[in-house]
């Protein structure tokens, strides 16, 4: 055993180092080199959180990342089996998911706090922490918006002991992105204050309605924080205002910053590498569940029913219409929206109406909310055709014809031998690249709609 068990730990080393097929290298890698292992690493899913520590290269002990190293090919030289691993990864994901249905904000507003002081020229994550952090924060701002379109980003950065506020809280992701764009903008200086910038961004929630999520993104790469009162002052009022804050520290875990997390409802990780960070970030896109002790104990939303709440579906101007002024920017416009109930002139919807209040959405956005209450159902891998005499010999979908036989005789968890995944409602079959796009992208079954 102890070999055996060294063995997966090296081979699991030389994956972590890759950023661009496999991921962070998650156990996956390992699982695909046999069954002799199988139990390993069964018995490392157990202890998951310690274990995943203790297996899990650190940054500083990556050695030089030879990408080309760690995507094996198989016995036939192809990188099949590399690509299936890495899909099977998410279906597994999906399958690990809750079934059952809980309730979700998807009105959500989201801060995310920048780390700009000193330590975030630190060189253990390539670049350096800061250039991957804004690149991150570029991929999670995108993400973000395309699960969360009725969501709104705003950035705080923290720097020189004060929070700095670089984006206004936007429900439009260019702007989001612009306001993080010019590099030189952020530089890096000083040391950094938690309380300042938590203070900062609360402020700019305080005047939200209570059936939106408020919620906090903190990329903390300091061991510091110079605050000028009592930090956890600041973290009652947080929890008092059902503030959720969440902390990605990149260097190593601070107790305040757990403590953060952990009373406001909120996750903490530490990023061991450059993978893991990325991972640990993206765990913030999907909708928080809503807890039920929140509602109980919050004034105004004791009611465990769900309340109802108005929307406005605006009016599209053409382009060719009159220009006239819009109440947003003030700025001369054919182009925008009329709000249904003052008639008032917005450029980008979704938005609150600068005049009446009233929430603006525009239906599509509406229905594409509606995927994370609605999620379809994992397609189930079918492991054998013998149950079933007459089999579609196309996948549903994109008209692929299955192969006949099994390609592999290997059955990884959550693969099909013979690439057939079938809807559980509709009874369709579907090809591997098909589930993955379903469940991913467009979140509704072509066999049956749902
Ligand atoms: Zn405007
Ligand atoms: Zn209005
Ligand atoms: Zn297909
Ligand atoms: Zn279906």
């Amino acid at each position: 055993m102890p070999p055996r068990q060294r063995d997966s730990i090296f081979i699991e080393v030389d994956s972590d180092s890759d950023v661009s097929i496999l991921g962070d290298g998650d156990d996956d890698y390992t699982r695909s080199k046999g069954k002799g292992k199988g139990k390993a690493t069964d018995k490392r899913k157990k202890d998951k959180g310690k274990a995943k520590a203790k297996e899990q290269a650190y940054t500083w002990e990556a050695s030089y990342t030879r990408s080309w190293d760690t995507v094996q090919e198989d016995e036939a030289g192809s990188l099949q089996g590399a690509v299936e691993d890495w899909m099977a990864r998410g279906r597994r994901r999906r399958l690990l998911a809750p079934a059952a249905a809980i309730r979700r904000t998807i009105i959500r507003h989201l801060i995310l706090l920048l780390d700009l002081s000193a330590s975030m020229m630190d060189r253990d994550m390539r670049p350096t922490r800061f250039d991957l952090s804004l690149q991150y924060a570029r991929e999670f701002i995108t993400e973000w918006f395309d699960q969360n379109p009725l969501g709104q980003i705003g950035v705080v950065g923290m720097r020189a002991g004060i929070g700095e506020r670089i984006g206004e809280m936007s429900g439009n992701p260019q702007d989001v992105l612009k306001a993080i764009a010019d590099r030189h903008r952020l530089e890096p200086v000083g040391e950094p204050s938690l309380q300042n910038a938590i203070e900062m961004a609360r402020s700019s929630m305080s005047h939200l309605p209570t059936h939106s999520s408020r919620e906090i993104l903190v990329i903390f790469g300091s061991l510091t924080t110079c605050d000028p009162g009592n930090i956890h002052d600041t973290l009652d009022i947080c929890v008092k205002n059902k503030i959720r804050i969440s902390v990605v520290a990149l260097a190593a875990e601070m107790k305040i910053c757990r403590e953060l997390c952990d009373k406001t409802g909120g996750q903490f990780g530490v990023a061991m590498n450059e993978g893991h960070f990325k991972d640990i970030l993206f765990e913030s896109v999907p909708p928080p569940a809503q807890r039920a002790v929140a509602r109980t104990t919050g004034a105004g939303t004791a009611n465990p029913a769900a309340d109802l709440m108005m929307m406005g579906f605006p009016t599209r101007l053409p382009d060719t219409s009159p220009p006239s002024l819009c109440v947003c920017h003030s700025e001369m416009k054919s182009e925008g929206f009329l709000c249904p109930r003052c008639m008032a002139k917005v450029c980008d919807v979704p938005t609150d109406c600068d005049i009446c209040g009233l929430m603006i959405v525009s239906s599509p956005h509406l229905a594409r909310s509606y995927h994370h209450l609605f999620p379809v159902k994992p397609y189930q891998a079918v492991i054998s055709l013998e149950d079933t005499p007459d089999p579609e010999t196309s996948c549903h979908a994109c008209a692929r014809i299955f192969p006949t036989t099994a390609t592999t005789t290997a059955t990884t968890e959550g693969m099909s031998p013979l690439g057939r995944y079938q809807c559980v409602d509709c009874h369709h079959d579907f090809c591997t690249d098909c589930d993955v796009f379903v469940h991913d992208v467009i979140h509704c079954c072509p066999g049956c709609g749902k």
